[in-house]
């Protein structure tokens, strides 16, 4: 569903005021700083999002003083985001328009570290009957948004934490980091997390094939922007296993209340969507609803009505958090 690297036309090319060597590129709903006359409209390009690092090879040896890594940057008052490539970069070969690359380049995504005394240890991989937590960036998404205008749409406060998943599959009880299955240990956060709310319990309690998903925030994780004391974790998915997809909103509210647990802050709980990504970006800026001096990442938009929920929400990255804080 997300693609990193993939194969993109230049839509259109602006200049940029008091700059000589450098002009903007719009790639899907980005705008990218290129060279000057490197790119014309109509040009097909290798476009990496922002999260892409790239591998350690010569040819990008450019990017080592960003640890190869792809942020959001100011250069002579523009906003740029991602990074395009003639096509040249790629091995030999037919490519298409949109064709995902991101293997072929070896880019993985960036994701953000979690200090070492909180994490624990490598239970195994990501259970195959769950789902990984990922959102697609609304600016790739124009088709699709220009499909759904209309439908309703659950909007929620993005938490930058670290995610959590939580799963009683068959009696059995697991914690998982957003790409592992972890051991219980003492120091480990996420197990810490399921301790301190009892979810074990509970989720027995409910007895049902389930996971619930969601971010903890708080010390020593992603700079405790909420400046919180301890850690908090905030539900915003719950996984029917035996369904193999996600719960209604309704269903969701009833289990998260049950259960006495936080869901992630609930900004618009009937968003009629519209297809302009400009103002869905727009729309992402504010503060946080857990503290109100601390400029919120953005917003996920879901859809309110889905059955399997995979591929119906969206993220909307806050340009002003991106700009202080980096990208993550
Ligand atoms: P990113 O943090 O950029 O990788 O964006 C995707 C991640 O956002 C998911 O994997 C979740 O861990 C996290 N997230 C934080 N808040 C929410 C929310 N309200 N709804 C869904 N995902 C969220
Ligand atoms: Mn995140």
């Amino acid at each position: 569903m997300r693609k990193l690297v993939s194969i993109q036309k230049v839509l259109d090319i602006k200049s940029i005021e008091g700059a000589d060597a450098i002009e903007v590129a719009k790639v899907l709903g980005w705008s990218v700083v290129v060279k000057k006359n490197e790119f014309k409209v109509g040009d097909m390009v290798v476009y990496a999002e922002i999260d892409s690092v790239f591998p350690d090879k010569p040819e990008f040896e450019f990017l080592r003083p960003r640890k190869f890594r792809i942020k959001t940057m100011k250069l002579r008052g523009q906003v740029s985001q991602g990074i395009c490539f003639p096509l040249d970069i790629l091995p030999d070969g037919e490519y298409v328009e949109d064709q995902e690359v991101t293997d072929i380049l070896e880019v993985v995504k960036f994701e953000p570290p979690i200090p070492k005394e909180l994490q624990g240890l490598v239970k195994g991989t990501f259970p195959e009957f769950l789902v990984k937590t990922d959102e697609t960036r609304v600016q790739v998404l124009q088709r699709q948004l220009t499909e759904s205008k209309g439908d309703v749409y659950v909007v929620t406060e993005k938490l930058d934490g670290t995610s959590t998943t939580f799963y009683l599959h068959n009696d059995e009880f697991g914690v998982c980091s957003r790409n592992l299955d972890l051991l219980e240990t003492e120091g480990n956060l996420y197990w810490k997390m399921a301790r301190k709310y009892d979810i074990e319990e509970k989720l027995r309690k409910l007895g049902r094939n389930i996971a619930l998903q969601g971010e903890t925030i708080g010390e020593g994780i992603q700079s405790n922007k909420y400046k919180l004391q301890g850690h908090e974790f905030h539900v915003f998915n719950i996984f029917d296993i035996d369904k193999h997809g996600y719960v209604n909103p309704e269903e969701f509210n009833a289990i998260v209340k049950e259960l006495g647990l936080n869901a992630v802050p609930v900004l618009d709980d009937v968003f009629i969507m519209h297809d302009k990504i400009d103002e869905l970006v727009e729309y992402a800026k504010g503060f946080s609803v857990l503290n109100n001096k601390t400029k919120r990442e953005g917003v996920v938009i879901k859809l309110r009505d889905h059955e399997t929920g995979e591929g119906h929400s969206f993220k909307s990255i806050n340009p002003e958090f991106l700009l202080k804080y980096g990208d993550d």
